[in-house]
């Protein structure tokens, strides 16, 4: 079965607004998904309704894996991160909100910093960071719970060109080893291609889906 099966979903927030209308969209497991289309489509509604963060007015989702299995984490355009607290202790707090114990938090960490590499600026605080550096301490956050879905939302959006190519071609390396199912929303088409093995582009009035490109793999991607 698809890793995520969205099902004639309908968003209508409470002031009236239909955010999205009859969507139907099935994600396979290990597929990395581009969601791209102009300001107010429904890019975000999508993910936060997949994430479960609101509530759906119509349609279902289905997924491939049980709730138990199913390990979602998302990562935001703003980093988000706790300023009071350094690189290692943003990166450590899901951690440590999920009880996992002090040995297994550290080595899971040190690892998770070490991917995105961060391994330098492990004590520094986000204040300290450029806008591309706070973004890896985002992901490493999203990372260190070892998701098998990744939400992302415009993540790189607020960064300039330099940073953003080289945290795609970064992101997509973590992604060749280890193929969570992703999907990415983006407003960047160019970006989509890249990262994506599908792009879907969605219009407004009301959000909908009106295209759905599977990408050419340059090189296998399995
Ligand atoms: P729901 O209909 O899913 O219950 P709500 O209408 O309660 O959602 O809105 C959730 C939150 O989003 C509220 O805090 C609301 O103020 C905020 N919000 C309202 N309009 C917008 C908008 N156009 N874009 C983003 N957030 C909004
Ligand atoms: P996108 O991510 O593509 O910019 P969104 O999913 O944020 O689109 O928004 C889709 C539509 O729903 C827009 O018209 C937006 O203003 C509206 N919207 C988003 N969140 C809320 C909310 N909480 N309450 C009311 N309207 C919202």
């Amino acid at each position: 079965p698809p890793a995520i099966q969205l099902s004639h979903i309908s968003k209508v927030y409470k002031n009236g607004t239909v955010a999205l209308q009859d969507l139907n969209l099935a994600i396979p497991e290990s597929q990395f998904i581009s969601i791209v289309g102009p300001s107010g489509c429904g890019k975000s509604t999508v993910l936060k309704l997949i994430a479960g963060l609101g509530r759906i007015s119509s349609g279902t989702i289905n997924w491939g894996l049980p709730p138990q299995a199913r390990k979602l984490a998302f990562v935001f355009q703003d980093a988000a991160l706790m300023p009071w607290a350094n690189v290692k202790e943003n990166v450590r707090l899901p951690l440590k909100l999920a009880g996992v114990s002090p040995q297994e938090t550290n080595s899971l960490v040190q690892q998770t910093l070490a991917l995105v590499g961060l391994e330098k600026c492990e004590r520094s605080y986000p204040r300290e960071l450029s806008g591309g550096m706070k973004m890896r301490v985002s992901i490493a956050r999203a990372l260190v719970t070892q998701p098998n879905i990744l939400l992302m939302d415009e993540p790189f959006g607020a960064l300039d060109e330099i940073t953003r190519s080289k945290l795609n071609s970064d992101l997509l390396n973590l992604w060749y080893q280890h193929h969570w199912t992703v999907v990415f929303v983006t407003h960047n088409i160019y970006e989509a291609v890249y990262l994506s093995n599908r792009v879907v582009v969605m219009g407004t009035n009301p959000g909908r889906i009106i295209a759905d490109i599977e990408i050419a793999a340059p090189y296998p991607r399995s």
